[in-house]
């Protein structure tokens, strides 16, 4: 690998990163509980409002409107734990397209970018 990695940026976007993951941990242990068998899924609670057929009604509206930020919540989760997987083993900071040192500019606005600029909207025009 030819790349230079900077070393001092990793590491302050370590800490970015993992104060980012107590975050959405703590966001998605309000309303779900993690799935014991599936590392980084998590289940939305079935919340317990009552017996009552309204009260049914408002648990499913409840469980229906956590479910988008649920899928949010842990798609942001994943992309941190990716990242602190990348600073584990040196690659943080490389696109993973073209090999390429990603711009610290680029990283400290969006610590969890794996690609760069150019590979980024070489994929998004092909979308
Ligand atoms: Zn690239």
């Amino acid at each position: 690998m030819n790349v230079k990695i900077d070393k001092d940026l990793a590491e302050e976007m370590k800490s970015k990163l993992e104060n980012e993951k107590k975050r959405l941990e703590q966001e998605l242990s309000k309303f779900t509980r993690k799935n014991p068998h599936v590392e980084d899924d998590f289940d939305a609670s079935f919340p317990e409002y009552g017996d009552k057929d309204d009260e049914n009604a408002q648990e499913v509206a409840q469980y229906t409107a956590n479910k988008p930020l649920e899928i949010t919540l842990e798609k942001e989760l994943r992309d941190v734990n990716q990242s602190l997987d990348r600073i584990e083993k040196g690659t943080y900071g490389i696109c993973k397209y073209c090999d390429q040192a990603i711009s610290k500019k680029r990283l400290e606005a969006r610590p969890t970018s794996s690609s760069c600029v150019s590979c980024k909207k070489t994929l998004t025009q092909e979308a």
